[in-house]
């Protein structure tokens, strides 16, 4: 039996699923599936018993809309959406998410959300995963949060009124409480989206897989119309130069900003660590800027765990790039790293 959230909005594990998508329901009309697959085979691997009719609406993969800034690899399936099930009177759609800690759940909020929207003004959405404990707990304690203004903390409590097994993975419950610091939305150009972005990279990138430039940050150097459409905006008008030369390296938005002296700093899938601070360097400015990796960064791109960083243009050092991360000179680790030594480079307008 699903749990009744709110008005027009269930949640379930596959079972719960399962018995909406072969029978139908007079109250579900739209199904958000939350599993390591987003095909519908995915219930006859699970049961060889059941068939479940559906018709292909729309798949849609990463970086389609030519967001490089997210973190998923580009032609990464982001979802896919059907009719299913008897007469085809469902809709739903497939998110590929697996339950672990390290699974990028950000990415995949914003469709979730939407469609749970959609669902509810047409009729009522059954959200769900394997277990209805963690995938579809997360999914649904991030809906709460952003349409009742919830803290994470109240969220999940109040669903845990609904059903107490409820429990979203400890990598879930650090990127709600992301969410929840960047004010209920996933704002890719925030500082704590970039960094959580780093992490993801730094981590695929220890999983041996090959981050080519398609993941980088459209070079600032180059002319305008190859900067991406949202672009630059407010007091993001600083761009570096390299001092040598005078060609633009990075714009203020390609900044990853930490805060001085804070240890790790980066984006940490555990609990992030407050302990022993080390405050001797706090009142030193950072010797180095570090930034999202670009793609001027041809070294990066031929695969080493960490190199030089030399301009494009007079191919003069600029700084360092290190996977397992550099430490700044006020103290704090940012992992990974891409340093750019503030020696080496003239702020300037553009
Ligand atoms: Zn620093
Ligand atoms: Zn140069």
């Amino acid at each position: 039996m699903p749990y009744v959230v709110r008005n027009r909005l269930l949640f379930g594990d596959i079972k719960a699923a399962a018995e909406v998508l072969q029978k139908g329901s007079a109250e579900v009309t739209h199904v958000l599936s939350l599993l390591s697959s987003a095909s519908i085979s995915f219930f006859s691997g699970w049961r060889p018993d059941i068939s479940i009719p559906t018709q292909n609406i729309k798949e849609v993969y990463a970086g389609a809309d030519g967001s490089w800034r997210k973190s998923l690899t580009p032609g990464k399936l982001l979802y896919s959406l059907e009719h299913a099930g008897p007469e085809l009177k469902l809709v739903r759609m497939g998110v590929p998410l697996r339950d672990t800690e390290d699974e990028d759940l950000l990415d995949y909020l914003d469709v979730c959300l939407d469609f749970i929207d959609q669902g509810r003004k047409e009729g009522s959405v059954l959200v769900h995963c394997f277990a209805g404990v963690s995938r579809s707990a997360a999914v649904i304690t991030a809906y709460l949060m952003k349409t009742e203004q919830k803290s994470l903390e109240d969220a999940l409590e109040s669903l845990r009124e609904v059903c107490d097994v409820v429990s979203p993975n400890d990598g879930f419950l650090d990127q709600l409480s992301l969410f929840e610091e960047m004010g209920f939305k996933v704002d890719t150009e925030s500082p704590i989206y970039k960094r959580f972005r780093l992490k993801v990279l730094g981590h695929s990138y220890k999983q041996g897989e090959k981050l080519d430039s398609s993941v980088f940050g459209a070079d600032p150097g180059l002319p305008a119309d190859s900067i991406p459409s949202e672009g630059i905006k407010g007091d993001q008008h600083t761009a570096y130069r390299c001092k040598k030369c005078r060609r633009v390296v990075a714009l203020q938005e390609n900044v990853v900003s930490h805060v001085p002296g804070e240890g790790e700093t980066c984006f940490d899938w555990q609990k992030r660590k407050n302990n022993n601070r080390t405050n001797r360097f706090q009142d030193q400015d950072c010797s180095s800027l570090f930034v999202e990796p670009l793609k001027w960064m041809t070294s990066v791109e031929e695969g080493a765990m960490e190199g030089k960083l030399s301009c494009i243009h007079c191919v003069s050092r600029l700084g360092y790039f290190n996977w397992s991360g550099i430490q700044c000179s006020c103290g704090s680790w940012i992992t990974p790293a891409f340093q750019i030594h503030k020696s080496k480079i003239d702020i300037s307008r553009v």
